[in-house]
């Protein structure tokens, strides 16, 4: 398999992919690994885990580069993923001894009563591109410190990262028969599919989530999908401060090339502050810089991959024909790479695929509404549920918004943004189930109940 670096598309290295025969001798070797790994103290399972927080400070620098050349997201996005990846592994570290620890129910009466926490087995962890560390660090480290085995598939394109991830865990102790890198395309997450896993927790598309769900259902273990969005941003007319939040709406449309699975994908403004809204945002897109993700100063690389192009540009066209103004970009760059420019469409509508459909790029429709029954509409009118945000200057009008959305996630005057104390987790099509916080750590154990008589 050929790893293209999307920026240049040079081909970066080739690697060997596994093949079902090889995956079926990686789950062998795990059956027998994560028995013991199940038997080691809780405790020596998080001092591994802490080694591999420490490292990925040491090898940050490596590990960046890799990612940008890999995925083209601009190097300093690279170092931020990692960091924040850090802070993720943190909050496992300091919480999962609580919430892993067997629970006395009832104590004093003749039969005593607790609740033992166990893993659930070998579980499939096939994970995303656009966020490799941070959404594969939402799995395998809660499920290691759980004492599972894991068969990790990093998408095709973040290979390279995931083989970081390997020799990192494996030089912070974690055993070679616990956890293992299964490198290929979709064949080789069906390949997982096919093994009696105890457990399947995928991050991806709606179109593949779906398809994983049904394929895993007559196995009745744990599935969990984390999918796409078409996350809205509304903005009311009593912001204090336009152009600030202009300002956050567009990093929270662009961050991450806007392949962030809650990047603001549409934006709702009130109509008399619409204008000056746009006004700014649009100022302020133009100032963004395209370029060699390699770069600090740049802000927007690559897309990570070539078939995103011609997607973006659909999107953009058919906005066009159906009343959308594009105010800035519009188009792909001519020359190497798959570079794609921060593109704003106004007089935006729900006729338009820019605002119905996942974009996922530096694409954005902005639409005008009268007040917020209307926004409220307009933010419901999607099948998916991951977040929505409201920025105003009163909590309790932007509640009144926030109660009606059926969403996993909901921001007062902040977007875009995931907290490993909270559960992440997507309504309708966004997905099942739930990672961080402690629902993200009991995600990964069954829990097996103690009745004790004598
Ligand atoms: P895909 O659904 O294309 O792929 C996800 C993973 O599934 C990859 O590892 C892929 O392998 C693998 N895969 C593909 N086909 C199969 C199959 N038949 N059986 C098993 N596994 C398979 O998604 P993307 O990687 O393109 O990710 C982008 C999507 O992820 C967006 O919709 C985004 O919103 C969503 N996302 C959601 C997040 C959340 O937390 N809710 C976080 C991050 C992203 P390969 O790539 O090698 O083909």
């Amino acid at each position: 398999m050929q790893i293209i670096n999307p920026a240049t598309e040079e081909v970066i290295q080739e690697v060997a992919e596994d093949t079902p025969e090889t995956i079926q001798e990686k789950y062998q070797f795990l059956k027998e690994g994560q028995k013991q790994w199940a038997a080691v103290p809780l405790v020596q399972r998080i001092s591994a885990i802490e080694k591999f927080y420490a490292l990925l400070d040491e090898r940050k620098d490596e590990l960046a580069e890799t990612l940008t050349k890999e995925v083209g997201k601009p190097v300093q996005q690279s170092y931020n993923e990692i960091n924040g990846a850090r802070k993720r592994i943190e909050y496992f570290i300091k919480n999962s001894a609580k919430w892993l620890a067997e629970e006395w129910i009832t104590e004093e009466d003749a039969t005593r009563e607790k609740i033992v926490y166990e893993p659930l087995g070998i579980i499939a962890n096939i994970s995303a591109w656009n966020y490799p560390y941070l959404v594969g660090v939402n799995v395998f480290i809660p499920a290691l410190i759980g004492g599972n085995g894991v068969l990790y598939k990093p998408s095709e394109y973040s290979t390279l990262t995931g083989l970081h991830i390997q020799r990192l865990l494996y030089l912070s102790g974690i055993p070679e028969n616990v956890f293992s890198i299964v490198i290929g395309k979709g064949a080789a997450g069906q390949a997982l599919l096919d093994l009696p896993l105890d457990g399947y927790f995928f991050t991806g598309s709606y179109r593949t989530g779906k398809y994983i769900a049904e394929q895993t259902a007559g196995k009745l273990v744990p599935v969990q999908l984390e999918l796409g969005g078409k996350d809205p941003l509304y903005v009311m007319d009593d912001v204090e401060d336009v152009k600030a939040v202009a300002e956050a709406a567009l990093e929270g449309a662009v961050y991450n090339t806007g392949q962030s699975c809650c990047a603001v994908e549409r934006i709702y403004v009130q109509e008399k502050i619409y204008d000056a809204f746009v006004d700014t945002f649009v100022t302020e897109a133009k100032k963004l810089i395209t370029g060699n993700p390699l770069n600090r100063e740049t802000s927007i690389g690559p897309v990570s991959r070539k078939e995103q192009l011609p997607f973006l540009k659909e999107q953009v066209e058919d906005a066009r024909t159906r009343g959308g103004k594009i105010l800035s970009g519009g188009n792909s760059l001519p020359g190497k790479g798959y570079f794609f420019e921060p593109t704003v469409v106004v007089d935006a509508n729900h006729s338009m695929k820019l605002m119905t459909e996942e974009s996922f790029g530096p694409v954005i429709g902005i639409q005008k509404v009268k007040d917020d029954n209307e926004a409220v509409e307009l933010m419901k009118d999607t099948p998916y549920g991951l977040t929505a945000a409201v920025y105003s200057k009163s909590l309790e009008r932007a509640e009144k918004v926030m109660k009606q959305m059926d969403t996993g996630t909901v921001y007062w005057n902040c977007c875009d943004r995931v907290s490993a104390a909270l559960p992440w987790s997507g309504r309708k099509n966004s997905g099942l189930g739930a990672t961080l916080s402690y629902h993200g750590i009991r995600a990964f154990v069954q829990p097996k109940a103690y009745h004790l008589r004598g």
